[in-house]
């Protein structure tokens, strides 16, 4: 700074002089501007890379329900977010004087810069992540949940590529932060462009030449880093990608008609696919499921119905393990699966894909294809490639999405998506599909196509339970009704005695329902 001060004394020099175009432009090509501006992208460039990723572990930790976890990396984030960057990094570059063994790496400004811009960029960047990853619906992870896939691969396969489609902007903006702060590198004696530039102003007063060519250095590092990622974003953003089509449709469609697959599954051992057996829950002092019993034998369609608030939706949950019990059994094809409020098991993650689910919302993976989204539980499970590829594709062409294979959940009306939705629930061959209300986010006249899709699923002795509000509907396909108020099962029986029941109360809900 002295020097500066120095230099701008010289100002009337300067001036007097005019603007030295010459020397301008032949610091343009200066190699040590040229090799301090490479020093600036890789460090600019490892720095946001190693903090990105830094982050993102400090964000799912901080996100994680380990409290420990959470304390840790919330003082972390506090910390590094209060922390002068000058100031850490001559902290850190000074750690030798203390710590000898650190001088291997820290006595080395480029190595000291790099460990202070990635510990106190981290900070920030797990902030964005945090937000970008609060910004993907809980939807998406209980879709991947059913489809028994773990917890890294849900967040891999399915979280992140969401999350950094938000978090993209500003994690650039974040890129464009550290290629700026490098310049306080100049104080750990680290050559980058703005220490080149004030060592040839020292010397010559040149100071406006000189900062304009340092100016320009910088605006063009920011400006082409900034032009990559735009393109990468540019890449994940599924809405302004085309259909991608590899392959003839029509060959694929050929292909799938003339073949026919068993939507059942040959785990038909045991006489019930389903058993629960007193089923508790509560939610606080609410007792929202109270001693429910239910077996559910292969081929069984069976319909759930009753007021708001009754607690089918627990119920159906609770069966695929999305909400935990606090008592009570589930058998599934005849053995243990879900036993009261233990956590689940190795066993259960392997069997979960024994149960199909198909959500009120859909909970398509939005950024995948809709034959992707078919195939990420395949894969995920190691099925074999080609196999289950023409599965998905038979199952597309039941529920009469095989036209729409390659297009995004977004390029699709609620009624398809949900068709969709159904085939995915199929691809894994479930024992048994439990619907959480199909078509109540639908508007009218699309409601038809899902139930036609249901009920063909029906004929074809599919296993499944349904919580609908379409009560003709549930009259037409299902072999049992069973009414709930309250969290417990007042009814269970055929359409027909329901329908002829004398509970005034049933009456009463099937009355309403109807208008
Ligand atoms: P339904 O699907 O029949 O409308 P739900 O199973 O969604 O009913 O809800 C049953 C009861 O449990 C309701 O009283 C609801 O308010 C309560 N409930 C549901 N989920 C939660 C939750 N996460 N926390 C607290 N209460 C809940
Ligand atoms: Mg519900």
């Amino acid at each position: 700074m002295t020097d500066l001060n120095g230099d701008l004394k010289n100002r009337d020099v300067v001036t007097s002089q005019g603007f030295d175009w010459h020397y301008f432009v032949s610091q343009l090509v200066n190699p040590n501007f040229i090799k301090a501006s490479w020093t600036v992208t890789k460090l600019s460039i490892i720095a946001w890379t190693c903090a990105l990723l830094f982050g993102l572990l400090l964000a799912l930790g901080n996100r994680a329900k380990n409290p420990i976890l959470q304390n840790l990396t919330t003082s972390y984030i506090w910390l590094y977010r209060s922390l002068p960057l000058l100031v850490l990094l001559i902290y850190i570059y000074s750690l030798p004087r203390f710590w000898e063994a650190s001088s291997v790496v820290l006595s080395d400004p480029f190595w000291a810069g790099l460990i202070a811009l990635i510990l106190s960029e981290s900070a920030y960047m797990a902030e964005i992540h945090r937000g970008a990853l609060q910004a993907i619906p809980h939807g998406q992870i209980e879709a991947g949940k059913a489809l028994g896939i773990r917890y890294w691969a849900i967040q891999t396969k399915i979280i992140f590529p969401q999350a950094l489609r938000i978090a993209l902007p500003p994690l650039t903006n974040q890129l464009v932060t550290i290629v700026k702060l490098t310049s306080l590198l100049s104080v750990i004696s680290l050559t980058e462009i703005l220490l080149v530039g004030q060592q040839l102003y020292t010397r010559n007063f040149l100071v406006i030449e000189t900062l304009t060519v340092v100016a320009i250095y910088y605006v063009a590092i920011v400006t082409i880093v900034t032009w990559l990622i735009k393109r990468f974003e540019i890449y994940l953003d599924v809405t302004k990608r085309k259909n991608k089509q590899p392959e003839k449709l029509t060959s694929l469609t050929s292909f799938s008609n003339t073949e026919t697959t068993s939507i059942l599954s040959n785990n038909q051992k045991s006489k019930f696919v389903l058993e629960l057996a007193n089923l508790n829950k509560y939610y606080g002092h609410t007792q929202v499921l109270k001693n429910i019993n239910l077996n559910v034998c292969w081929g069984n369609v069976i319909s759930i119905i009753g007021p708001s608030g009754s607690g089918k939706t627990t119920l159906i949950r609770s069966i695929n393990g999305l909400t935990h019990l606090d008592e009570g059994t589930i058998k599934l094809e005849g053995t243990p699966f879900i036993q009261g409020h233990k956590n689940p098991n190795k066993e259960f993650y392997e069997r979960i894909v024994h149960l199909g689910m198909v959500f009120q919302n859909y909970n398509l993976f939005p950024h995948k294809t809709v034959l992707d989204n078919l195939l990420l539980a395949p894969d995920y499970h190691k099925m074999d490639k080609e196999e289950s590829k023409r599965s998905a594709l038979i199952l597309l062409d039941k529920v009469g999405m095989i036209d729409h294979a390659f297009k995004y959940p977004h390029q699709l009306s609620g009624g398809q998506q949900q068709r969709v939705a159904i085939a995915r629930a199929l691809v894994m061959k479930p024992s048994i599909i439990l619907f959480d209300e199909p078509t109540s986010a639908l508007d009218p006249e699309l409601v038809n196509e899902v139930l036609s899709v249901i009920a063909q699923l029906a004929a074809e002795g599919m296993t499944m339970l349904i919580v609908t509000h379409e009560m003709s509907f549930a009259f037409k396909v299902s072999n049992r009704i069973i009414f709930m108020e309250n969290g417990e099962i007042i009814h269970d029986d055929s359409p027909d005695a329901i329908r002829k029941s004398s509970d005034k109360r049933l009456q009463q809900f099937l009355n309403q329902c109807e208008h």
